[in-house]
């Protein structure tokens, strides 16, 4: 495969128009400078650059020689108008239901990974599909919380999970209940769907990169009118005295409500997944008995909030800021393991995996960090998981009820990156996000497994500036500004990357844009960059999945996985049992050793990326 490498040379203020160079072969051609390259290889661009000459730009950009037929382009198009034929939708219930959420996951987000995900495999990067591209239906999503038209994650989480809007800064409530006043919730909770799952049968887990009580994992158990209620110490007075818990205690004690027999029993048949016939039902409810309470998987970060005020942090023994937090001294984490015979509680990888594979562990918490885990450029992939690890650990656990489960699994840090105006974060974190939606896509059948990828909201982050094919999504755009510097494609809307000081834009180069902790330009100066308000993208694959189309209001999103999982409201769904069968025994026996070597490979790519 040949590509025609465009070589792109620019003094100071005169960009010179990029040079189509012809031939088979990549060919390099440079004005007048002395420039340094090593051999370059086709595909890999692996490339080594050695710019002499501080005052020059360079880029370069390739042009796949296949791409100038016009015959590629319609046999393409062709082959995919042909799958797009063929396509059946799969008309049963799903077994299982699997939510993928990107926090922060806008549009422009998905674009940019694709090319840095594509780059990272040796390939240009635009036209290489994400795990999440290749879902066949998809739809637009109307972020919007009851009170603001620019949403935020707590107000979102009640809509995707619950399936009804709420309001900013609100979790598990209806928009009759009020921001930070503690007596509007009674009366006013809904229910998500995860506690509806439960309650027919299925085993439920909730997978976060950030602190297990934030707004997006909170959405599935808790109900609060104040997101930042983590712990008793985050209580008011007044919200204290009025009896509102804080969401710590409610993720022990609202996720494990008990499953009675007769529910297990209503709940067969409906959802029951490959439980066609009586006695396979009487099998399956034997099972469940000696299963008693069968759920939850827990696992992200969010230590401190668990353990009572000093406790020191397993991991950070030293440091006196990561020390429990709780005023009312209760260890949280042990009162849910006195609840459940067969629960165990893991706080490093290694520990995580082995627990992962034993299956007399029934419930499954791991907390990773004493607040949000580690970015997963910053992570040391021998202590903490990586969220693919984590994923597939968490269906090592569930996959072993016959009834089925449902898992929300959260790529939580996306949003932290943009909110700290560094790309970089955000988009690594979405690679690993895209990593763990293809592993269980994998690990589960299209036949019995629903699975959505989609975002609660967007961010102020945009590409642009007419970059070259195969550069890096972190680099800088081909022409100068009409302040004669450089700019980079990827810009914020505003956010602490503002760096306007005595009236002029600093200048950017290469090196600098490609910098991990590069803080990309803003035109508004805000300490955390703002959520965006645009439509976010919900991709679906497996049973029901046909039903993702249009633009709709977010809380389809629940509301969808509620009735292809036929819970309520939709427990009379009237839907076929799924032919499929998920490979549980596969599940349990594996051991996620292709997620490692998937880790160790993007801390050896990692230096390609600078
Ligand atoms: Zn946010």
């Amino acid at each position: 495969m040949g590509r025609h490498v465009w070589i792109r040379l620019a003094y100071n203020r005169v960009p010179p128009s990029p040079l189509p160079v012809s031939g088979s072969h990549p060919v390099l051609e440079l004005q007048g400078s002395i420039l340094t390259l090593c051999h370059h290889t086709a595909m890999q661009g692996a490339c080594v650059l050695l710019l002499l000459g501080l005052q020059l730009q360079l880029s370069f950009g390739i042009i796949p020689v296949e791409e100038e037929d016009p015959a590629f382009w319609n046999r393409q198009a062709a082959q995919a108008l042909d799958v797009a034929k063929k396509l059946q939708p799969i008309q049963t219930a799903a077994k299982n239901v699997i939510l993928f959420l990107g926090d922060g996951m806008g549009v422009p987000t998905v674009t940019a990974t694709r090319i840095l995900k594509g780059q990272m495999n040796g390939k240009l990067g635009p036209e290489t599909p994400l795990a999440m591209d290749q879902f066949p239906y998809v739809a637009l999503s109307k972020t919007y919380n009851v009170d603001r038209q620019v949403p935020d994650s707590a107000g979102t989480a009640t809509a995707y999970l619950c399936g009804v809007k709420g309001n900013y800064k609100t979790i598990g409530v209806s928009a009759a209940a009020r921001y930070n006043q503690c007596n509007t919730t009674s009366g006013n909770e809904v229910t998500s769907v995860m506690n509806r799952a439960k309650k027919a049968g299925k085993s439920v887990g909730v997978v976060t990169t950030s602190r297990v009580q934030h707004a997006s994992p909170a959405g599935a158990y808790a109900h609060t009118v104040n997101r930042n209620w983590y712990s008793d110490a985050d209580l008011p007075t007044d919200a204290q005295t009025y009896g509102c818990q804080d969401i710590a205690t409610q993720l022990v004690y609202n996720m494990d409500i008990d499953v009675r027999h007769d529910e297990i029993g209503a709940g067969l048949g409906r959802g029951g997944g490959t439980l066609s016939t009586q006695s396979q039902a009487t099998h399956s409810l034997g099972v469940l008995k000696d299963l008693h309470g069968f759920v939850g998987v827990i696992l992200g970060g969010g230590r401190k909030y668990m353990f009572p005020e000093g406790t020191p942090d397993p991991e950070y023994p030293n440091d006196v800021n990561q020390t429990g937090v709780r005023k009312d001294k209760r260890n949280l984490v042990q009162e849910w393991q006195a609840k459940h015979q067969g629960a165990q509680y893991v706080w490093n990888r290694t520990a995580l995996l082995q627990a992962a594979s034993d299956s007399s562990v029934t419930h499954l918490m791991g907390l990773f960090e004493p607040a949000d885990m580690k970015y997963n450029v910053q992570q040391d992939h021998t202590k903490d998981p990586t969220l693919e690890e984590m994923t597939e650990a968490a269906l090592q656990v569930l996959s072993r009820n016959p009834q089925g489960f449902y898992l929300f699994v959260e790529g939580g840090r996306i949003d932290h990156g943009h909110h700290e105006g560094k790309a970089y974060m955000a988009l690594t974190d979405t690679v690993m996000f895209d990593n763990a939606i293809a592993k269980a896509n994998e690990l589960t059948s299209e036949l019995d497994t629903l699975i959505l990828a989609t975002a609660d909201h967007s961010h102020v982050f945009s590409f642009g500036g007419y970059t070259l094919r195969g550069t890096s999504i972190f680099g800088l755009a081909p022409s100068k500004a009409s302040d004669s510097k450089s700019y980079t494609s990827i810009l914020y809307g505003n956010g602490p990357g503002y760096a306007l000081g005595g009236g002029s834009r600093p200048d950017v180069n290469d090196s600098t844009s490609e910098d991990p902790s590069y803080r990309q330009q803003a035109a508004v100066p805000l300490s955390s960059e703002s959520h965006g308000g645009e439509d976010v993208a919900v991709f679906a694959r497996g049973p029901q999945a046909h039903l993702v189309h249009g633009v709709q209001e977010e809380t389809f999103v629940a509301h969808l996985m509620a009735f292809a999982g036929c819970v309520e409201p939709y427990t009379d769904c009237n839907l076929p049992d799924p032919a499929g069968v998920s490979d549980a025994a596969h599940l349990a026996a594996s051991p996620p050793s292709l997620a490692l070597l998937a880790g160790a490979m993007l801390l050896l790519l990692a230096p390609t990326l600078y």
